[in-house]
């Protein structure tokens, strides 16, 4: 049995990586059976049982899912770098609308041109298209013609007739309108995300995000009366100056919606954050308290029928914690587990896109890397369209 000191001791005990479902669904697959799992987590990796049933949930939600993938199939993602402002804790590259309202069409053309050349690799290839998602920063920042024109050139470009799930995020409330749905709904997009992370205006001020709980609910109202019947909702265990009942109370108004998937997040501090930069103006609470609000966030939404379908963890989480999606049955996030669990090859495109080429047969992972700003995007098109030149061998 490994050594667990000090410096380990965390509900995940020695494992630092930040997949542990993955390590569950291995011994699962070599015939473990669920008790041995448990013990395994808890004895080798000094895991407390709730982890190691954590753990052992995701990977078992796992298994039906992995069975129906086209296991010749590719996932794609595509990058937006734009948010109406900067969140708190955000360390991803993502330019103001407002600065980068003139640098948005001529992405789209860049990205278009992208989208043209994989396109052709795929469709030489014969793979067929599992999961489109389209993520950001956030995509519906981009004008409804903008949010048309990209998808329109991925149908055109694109055999999508065996697509099986399509996910736009749609994540600030400040950024959807009815147009905007109605251009998602008419190119078959069906899952979205909207993402309050907390439903106090007060936490929401705080965190940068400029909009209210109430723009939430309005954006909700619309977004299921456009038609769209699965919906992820965000929420962070642990952001600054929240307690237990506020966080509590996040959680319960944001049941009230009903959403299909609920994420729950643990509050990571990320090195260019502005969070980490003026650490130490916030009241972040403890580890041991965002560990009860995500020992909570289990129980409370097991009691509405959402069980935890997949899971990572991030650097410097309060409290060594984790990120975990629960669903209700039936409504699990395709591209999400294939991307956790690293069972399916995605295609990345746009800034700051990583393509991983996934070999089932060797589980040999290759990793294709975009370029991070979108200017350089721009300007250095033409060498990630030749990066993508690997991809013809798969
Ligand atoms: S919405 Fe997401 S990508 Fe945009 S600033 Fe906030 S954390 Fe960053």
């Amino acid at each position: 049995m490994s050594e667990i000191t000090d410096e380990t001791k965390s509900p995940w005990g020695i494992l630092t990586g930040i997949r542990p479902a993955k390590i569950a669904t291995k011994l699962l697959d070599e015939g473990m059976s669920d008790d041995e799992v448990i013990s395994y987590f808890i004895n080798e990796c000094g895991t407390t049982y709730e982890k190691a049933s954590l753990a052992l949930e995701a990977a078992r939600a796992l298994r039906p899912i992995r069975d129906d993938m086209y296991r010749d199939g590719v996932s794609i993602y595509i990058g937006i770098p734009f948010c109406p402002s900067r969140c708190l804790y955000c360390s991803f590259v993502t330019n103001g609308t407002k600065q980068a309202a003139a640098l948005m069409p001529e992405y789209i053309e860049a990205l278009k041109k992208e989208i043209k050349y994989t396109a052709d690799i795929i469709s030489h290839n014969g793979t067929p298209v599992e999961t489109v998602y389209i993520g950001g920063g956030t995509p519906t920042t981009l004008t409804p013609r903008l949010l048309e024109e990209m998808i329109d050139c991925l149908y055109d470009n694109c055999d999508l007739s065996k697509m099986k799930e399509f996910t736009v995020e749609a994540g600030r409330p400040d950024t959807i309108t009815e147009e905007k749905l109605k251009v998602l709904k008419k190119y078959n997009v069906d899952r979205i995300s909207i993402n309050p992370q907390s439903m106090n205006d007060s936490t929401l001020k705080i965190i940068g995000r400029a909009h209210s709980a109430d723009d939430i609910r309005e954006a909700m109202k619309m977004a299921r009366h456009c038609g769209f019947d699965n919906i992820n909702m965000d929420v962070i265990a642990g952001l600054p100056g929240e307690d237990m009942e506020m966080f509590k109370y996040t959680l319960s108004e944001v049941e009230k919606l009903e959403p299909e998937d609920t994420t729950v997040h643990t509050m990571s501090i990320k090195r260019s954050s502005r969070l980490n930069e003026y650490l130490d103006e916030y009241d972040l609470a403890k580890g041991e308290l965002v560990a009860e609000m995500v020992s909570y966030a289990r129980k409370y939404l097991a009691e509405r029928g959402k069980f935890p379908y997949y899971m990572y963890r991030q650097k410097n989480q309060l409290g060594n914690l984790e990120n975990v999606g629960y669903s209700k049955p039936g409504f699990e996030s395709l591209y999400n587990l294939y991307i956790m669990e690293e069972i399916q090859t995605i295609i990345s495109l746009g800034c700051g896109g990583v393509t991983k080429t996934v070999d089932l047969e060797t589980n040999r992972i290759e990793r294709i890397f975009n370029v991070k700003e979108a200017k350089d995007y721009i300007e250095r098109l033409d060498e990630m369209l030749h990066r993508k030149d690997v991809l013809r061998r798969i």
